[in-house]
């Protein structure tokens, strides 16, 4: 395999990989405002300068140093080549860029977003300067309101052009420009043309600095006191990875993780700002059952109980059907589907309503959004099918409850972040007996006769499979709100109530080895792609001991 050398080291490439993207995959860092691996390489912000030197065939393949320092982003990696990034060349250009770019930015951390996940100040600290020797009036540039969801505050923009060529070639909907020469250029938007594609959210992650923000994050919260917990869409069936980041029990912000094989480095701005229903003031917190008045906080335990007891005592004997939500884990799916099918060997279990909007589309950077806004039906069908005996669908399960062979007692599962209950399934069911598991208000609240409040998908962890059979697993961000459940833990709490044994509490992984123990579903165990190891920055700081 052809090889370099980086600062001494020996770092082996493919062909067609830039000096930049060899010493990325070597983990060497090379600075770099304008490079982004998703993006066109302009070469334009001059900070990844190496100093080159390679064997010349001219001169029996002699080493001799390139007269000038070459942009890394953009100079294939040749074998043979030796490269530093840390000579006085090298370091020179690293200086003399982060001071130039310096000269007009407003330097206002203490104010800006961005302060704490900044390339401006991480190469700041790394690359250049203790001291300002600029005395003249800085050029000043104004905020403005690009569109419904970013804001531009124009003097703290570096000009790397990674929003402009995100627009043009991610999203082909080219709302941004360069307007101006000079050092009057600026980000703009064409007139009367705003930045509002389903996409626009991903130009605030790219920015390197703090000129693109988050109207919804803006001054929320300080990034540092933000934990990063790795997860999946919940919302659509892309399988987008996401990291839900959140601090003390509220989610702040969604931002993409990135995955090559789904998502690349994007989400879409449904995925980044669909989950606010997870905090929504209506949602269901504590268990209702009919015929008891509502329980006070303090109540909750003898809620949660009660409603236990009451469920068991209406499915118990009875002929049962489950209707299990595409927005649900496959763990939630399995315990649901084993908790029916030991209280009923031929329980009905059908997947719920799979919701749709529109037709897939793609972007001309290769980036889907699904028409299918279910994170998991295939996985619940996969779960389904794998108990055998009586499987269907939302429409089929609509059908058995008018059916005189029907179930007689039916536990409905939604967790969708709007109303999922039609006017003909809500007449279906009759005066059956009806237990809800749910997050959100819908019309079966006041008919069911158990109603117990699950967690949504930040809340617990699991597996989703996405549109293509991808399984992927995901961690829990948050405790769940008040006194809900995962949809899981109800089943385990059921099924205990039911054998009369203590519960266990539910665990995915525990959930998953059974899975392919007791249901043969050995892909639980071989083929559910993990989120990767999060690696923790070390401060080069020196500690001081007081
Ligand atoms: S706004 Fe941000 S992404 Fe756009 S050119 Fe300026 S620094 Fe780069």
């Amino acid at each position: 395999m052809p090889q370099i050398s980086i600062n001494g080291h020996p770092c082996e490439f493919e062909d067609g990989q830039s000096i930049l993207e060899v010493a990325l995959a070597h983990e060497t860092e090379i600075p770099h405002y304008c490079w982004h691996p998703g993006l066109s390489v302009v070469a334009s912000c001059r900070i990844c300068l190496v100093e080159v030197w390679a064997p010349n065939p001219r001169n029996d393949n002699k080493l001799e140093a390139i007269p000038k320092l070459l942009p890394a982003c953009q100079t294939p990696a040749s074998d043979g080549q030796v490269v530093h990034t840390d000579s006085p060349k090298a370091v020179g250009n690293q200086r003399s860029v982060m001071e130039y770019l310096l000269i007009n930015h407003p330097v206002d951390c203490p104010v800006c977003d961005q302060a704490g996940e900044c390339s401006l100040q991480d190469y700041a600290y790394r690359y250049g300067r203790a001291g300002s020797r600029f005395e003249e009036e800085k050029l000043k540039q104004s905020k403005k309101d690009l569109g419904p969801d970013v804001l531009l505050y124009g003097d703290r923009c570096i000009m790397c052009s990674r929003c402009v060529r995100f627009t043009r070639e991610v999203t082909g909907t080219s709302e941004l420009m360069v307007s101006g020469r000079g050092a009057s250029e600026a980000i703009d938007v064409f007139p009367g043309v705003a930045l509002d594609n389903e996409l626009s959210g991903n130009v605030i992650d790219l920015c390197p600095v703090g000129a693109l923000l988050d109207k919804d994050f803006l001054f929320q919260q300080r990034v540092w006191y933000l934990t990063r917990t790795p997860s999946i869409d919940g919302l659509t069936s892309a399988g987008d990875n996401i990291s839900v980041e959140h601090n003390h029990g509220t989610v702040f912000r969604i931002k993409p993780r990135t995955n090559l094989e789904v998502n690349q480095w994007w989400i879409s701005d449904e995925i980044r700002w669909g989950w606010k229903f997870i905090h929504d003031e209506s949602r269901h917190r504590i268990p209702a059952v009919r015929g008891h008045e509502s329980w006070a906080p303090e109540e909750a335990d003898v809620a949660w109980s009660t409603a236990l007891s009451s469920t068991v005592a209406g499915l118990k004997d009875r002929h049962i059907g489950v209707l299990i939500s595409p927005m649900l884990a496959c763990e939630d799916a399995w315990h649901l589907a084993r908790m029916a099918r030991q209280m009923d060997p031929d329980a009905l279990l059908a997947v719920g309503p799979v919701p749709f909007e529109g037709e897939d589309k793609t972007f001309p950077g290769g980036y889907t959004i699904r028409a299918e806004k279910a994170p998991n039906a295939r996985g619940v069908r996969r779960v389904l099918e794998a108990f055998g005996g009586r499987v269907t669908d939302a429409a089929g399960f609509e059908v058995a409850l008018s059916s005189e062979s029907g179930p007689e007692a039916v536990v409905l599962t939604g967790n969708y972040p709007s109303a999922w209950v039609t006017e003909s399934f809500a007449e279906a069911l009759g005066d059956r007996f009806v237990v809800l598991i749910d997050t959100m208000p819908n019309r079966l609240e006041t008919r069911c006769d158990v109603f117990m409040p699950a967690a949504t998908w930040v809340e617990k962890s699991g597996t989703f499979e996405n549109v293509d059979g991808r399984l992927q697993a995901f961690e829990r961000a948050i405790e769940p709100l008040d006194y809900c459940k995962s949809d899981a833990q109800i089943a385990i709490d059921l099924l205990a109530v039911h054998d009369g044994v203590q519960a266990d509490w539910f665990n995915a992984a525990m959930t998953r080895q059974a899975m392919s123990i007791e249901s043969g579903m050995k892909e639980f165990l071989e083929e559910v792609h993990m989120p990767e190891a999060q690696t923790t920055v070390e401060s080069d700081m020196e500690v001081v001991e007081l």
